[in-house]
């Protein structure tokens, strides 16, 4: 048995295709997706794609072109969900029951929208937002409605509600935590995006735990909460996600909130790996505690990594942690990560709609969120890389050079 398999063609197994192909790996390429289109970007499914017609509905969000998976010998199955594994020899079997056997198998799962299990969450017209399939059917459902119900402050129900309201809607965000974003972003982010999206006619609504979706005739028709009742003739539930991580637990691989796996990406079997938003990995940016990142870069950077062990190279897990989040005209930018956060400090004027956060555990530099500020976002990577926390006193002081900071 040679060659790998890898389940799941989404970013990060994509990517480890087309980083094996690129380091000149020689064996058999097998990539499986689960689902019919051909593997493309999730990011502009809550931005762009919903705002454009069915003719943006092709090429534009391929990741690969369809002809680079044949000039790449990347045997791309689509349709192909693979609902069993047999570590002990190395095989696994297809829903449709094929079996197909592995030299190496990579698990590039990822993971799908949390649902809520309230009252009236099988209406029709309460959607989550996690697959090409779903953005299609969200982006029609928008066409003809005009109440949308956002339940969940974070990223994802954020950048769909600036969206919906772009296109003309009403839009009400419910956030069950005191602020948006609570778990990501500093309190002064958190605030500057409120402001913007209010400004914008979009209602947030904060401290405020959905109980309920009321409906008639199947469809959903409205969103209860502590005796409020909000109408509703589209619900986005924008709760989190889980790592799709059953397929390895029920093969014996060692799983707790995703699949584990070592610096090198390997999990407790040697000839299987994981990598993406499945994988629970111990993050030196979260004081080694063992985290899941839901990010391209995490999904790229763990395929370069596997593609380097696997082509003979020395190579560990050690990005800086970096994501974006579009909403609207805000271009939200993070590094680092803000566990154990003990004081924030702020570079330039909210007001201006400018500014980077630069949060602090003590004296040590740990993440920076940028609103608008690109290049401070780059130099802030740059930073948090090279280890260097600058005193606080340099960072408020807009006029500083925070290129000079670097080694
Ligand atoms: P995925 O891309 O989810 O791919 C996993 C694939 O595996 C899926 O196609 C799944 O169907 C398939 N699969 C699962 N089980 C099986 C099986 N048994 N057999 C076969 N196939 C299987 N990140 C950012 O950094 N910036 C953004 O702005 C951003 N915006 C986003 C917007 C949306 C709407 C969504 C949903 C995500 C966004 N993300 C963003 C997150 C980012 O898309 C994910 O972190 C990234 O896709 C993770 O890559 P992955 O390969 O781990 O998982």
């Amino acid at each position: 048995k040679t060659g790998i398999v890898i389940v799941g063609a989404g970013h990060g197994g994509c990517s480890l295709a087309a980083a094996l192909r690129a380091s000149n790996y020689a064996g058999d390429i097998t990539l499986l997706s689960e689902e019919a289109d051909y593997p493309y970007h999730r990011p502009p499914l809550s931005k762009a794609f919903m705002c454009s017609g069915e003719a943006n509905d092709g090429d534009r969000l391929l990741l690969q072109h369809e002809s680079f998976y044949r000039d790449n010998r990347i045997d791309l199955k689509l349709d192909a969900r693979v609902a069993a594994i047999d570590v002990a020899s190395s095989c696994l079997t297809l829903a449709s029951g094929e079996r197909l056997a592995y030299g190496h198998l990579a698990l590039a799962t990822g993971s799908r929208a949390r649902s809520l299990s309230i009252p009236g969450s099988d209406l029709q017209g309460v959607e989550v937002l996690r697959t090409l399939v779903h953005a299609r059917r969200l982006r029609e459902r928008l066409e003809n409605c005009q109440n949308v119900v956002v339940v969940g402050g974070g990223f994802i129900g954020l950048e769909v509600a600036a969206t919906a309201r772009k296109l003309g809607k009403e839009v009400r965000v419910l956030e069950t935590a005191e602020r948006i974003l609570q778990r990501s972003v500093a309190p002064v982010t958190s605030e500057y995006i409120t402001g913007q999206h209010r400004a914008k006619g979009i209602a947030i609504e904060l401290n405020t735990c959905v109980e309920a979706f009321a409906g008639s005739n199947g469809r959903v028709t409205a969103v209860t909460c502590a005796g409020q009742h909000w109408p509703a003739d589209l619900v986005i539930v924008g709760a989190g996600a889980m790592p799709n991580s059953e397929l390895a637990e029920a093969a014996g691989i060692a799983c707790a909130n995703g699949i584990l796996v070592d610096a090198q990406m390997r999990t407790s079997v040697p000839n299987v790996f994981a990598l993406g938003d499945c994988a629970a990995h111990e993050n030196a940016y979260a004081g080694k505690e063992r985290i899941r990142l839901e990010s391209i870069q995490n999904a790229n950077d763990q395929a370069r990594v596997v593609s380097q062990v696997l082509t003979g190279n020395e190579s560990r897990y050690h990005s800086v942690p970096w994501f974006w989040s579009d909403q609207g005209d805000i271009k939200l930018q993070m590094a680092g990560l803000s566990i154990g956060r003990t004081e924030c400090v702020t570079r330039g004027d909210p007001q201006q709609g400018r500014f980077s956060v630069f949060h602090y555990r003590d004296d040590t530099l740990i993440a920076v969120d940028s609103i608008n500020q690109p290049l401070e976002h780059i130099l802030s990577r740059k930073l948090l890389a090279q280890g260097i926390s600058p005193a606080k006193t340099v960072i408020a002081d807009t006029a500083a050079d925070l290129k000079q900071l670097l080694g």
